[in-house]
């Protein structure tokens, strides 16, 4: 039988797996804080651990991370990993060092099946969903060579987006016991006001993990009607806005904030003129408790579109904010190293196709110009 990497279990998955070798939960415990809190990797260090349980864990379990193919360092104290998760995909993780937070921006799959217009990773399409050891190995190693740089063993990630590579929730599965490390206060113990789930709007699994597990939640949104909508997120025609904004309000219920982010992506002459911005406030006002973040484009040659101009980002934010809706532009971080989070570009071995369909079709805007080809 293969050896297990303890990295792919949650305290009580842990704990289930600890009873199978005859061990009680309390072990479990122990051992999900070496491993979380302390960056063990080694049995051999974790010197409470009873010598029979390090011998049995020894020969069957291990605590492994990712290859690091690359890591850059930006002029802005941004640092952005390339992970090789084999077979010729790779996948980025950002860590966005601020004056009161350190954030996390984690990956959930090699490449992603939505095809979002705008977005790099959507152009090289889908090899596979990350296991849950892979998405908690990202921050796992984000975390501890972190304090080993910073000299520290305090925490440096307070906060984690699943924003990177991917569509967390078209990987529910890996993603929930993820999710459970992250909160858990023998692992990172992340408030889950502090921890965001990022969706393109996959109505059905909204409602799962309102149940499940209740994060934070940030809704792609970037288009103010159906008819943009399904040819910039094409899984819209799949759960058009009405649909995405009924689970919005659903999943308020149980949500740790009493608001639903709406990312909103800028593209140049696509969705960013005074007059969407209002047909946005009609949709959104008294309808959804909601917060708005305006995202500047980071622009790639395929996708054939580009970054709407500063002064078009403001116009648009004032109409939002004179309609009473919370609205935030988004800094530019990282841009020297091309991190910009919910737009990274591992390494995909596309099984979809999508960079040929993709460069074929174009954005057709209201009054039915093409914007790229
Ligand atoms: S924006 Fe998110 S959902 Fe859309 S293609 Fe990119 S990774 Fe996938």
């Amino acid at each position: 039988m293969d050896a297990v990497n303890l990295l792919g279990f949650d305290l009580e998955g842990l704990a289930a797996y600890c009873e199978q070798l005859g061990e009680k939960r309390f072990r479990a415990t122990q051992l999900f804080r070496w491993i979380h809190q302390k960056g063990a990797s080694d049995f051999a260090q974790m010197s409470d651990l009873a010598k029979s349980l390090r011998d049995k864990l020894a020969g069957r379990a291990h605590i492994t991370a990712l290859p690091v193919i690359s890591e850059h360092l930006s002029a802005d104290g941004t640092v952005k990993w390339l992970f090789d998760v084999g077979q010729g995909n790779a996948v980025e993780a950002v860590f966005i060092p601020e004056d009161d937070r350190g954030t996390l921006c984690v990956s959930s799959q090699a490449g992603c099946a939505v095809g979002c217009r705008f977005c790099s990773t959507g152009h090289q399409g889908f090899s596979r969903n990350l296991e849950t050891s892979e998405i908690v190995a990202q921050l796992w190693y984000a975390e501890h060579s972190l304090r080993k740089r910073l000299n520290t063993q305090e925490r440096v990630i307070s906060n984690v987006v699943m924003m990177g590579m991917g569509e967390p929730l078209q990987n529910y599965g890996a993603l929930v016991p993820a999710l459970r490390v992250m909160l858990d206060d023998h692992g990172y113990g992340l408030s889950r006001r502090r921890v965001t789930v990022s969706t393109s709007g996959v109505v059905p699994m909204i409602d799962r993990l309102r149940e499940d597990c209740p994060v934070a939640l940030a809704v792609s949104l970037h288009a103010p009607t159906d008819a943009l909508r399904d040819q910039l997120v094409p899984l819209n025609k799949k759960y058009p806005i009405a649909e995405l904004l009924d689970a919005c309000n659903r999943y308020l219920d149980k949500a740790p904030r009493d608001f639903i982010t709406f990312e909103y992506c800028m593209l140049d002459g696509v969705n960013d003129t005074p007059e969407q911005a209002q047909e946005l406030v009609k949709l959104l006002r008294g309808h959804v408790s909601c917060k708005i973040n305006l995202i500047p484009f980071n622009p790639f040659p395929a996708s054939g579109l580009k970054r709407s101009p500063r002064e078009r980002v403001m116009a648009f934010a004032e109409v939002l904010i004179k309609a009473g809706i919370v609205t935030t532009v988004r800094k530019t971080r990282g841009d020297d190293i091309d991190a910009a989070c919910g737009q990274l570009a591992g390494e995909v071995q596309d099984r979809t196709r999508a960079h040929v369909r993709m460069v074929r079709a174009p954005v057709v805007v209201k009054n039915g110009a093409g914007k790229s080809s």
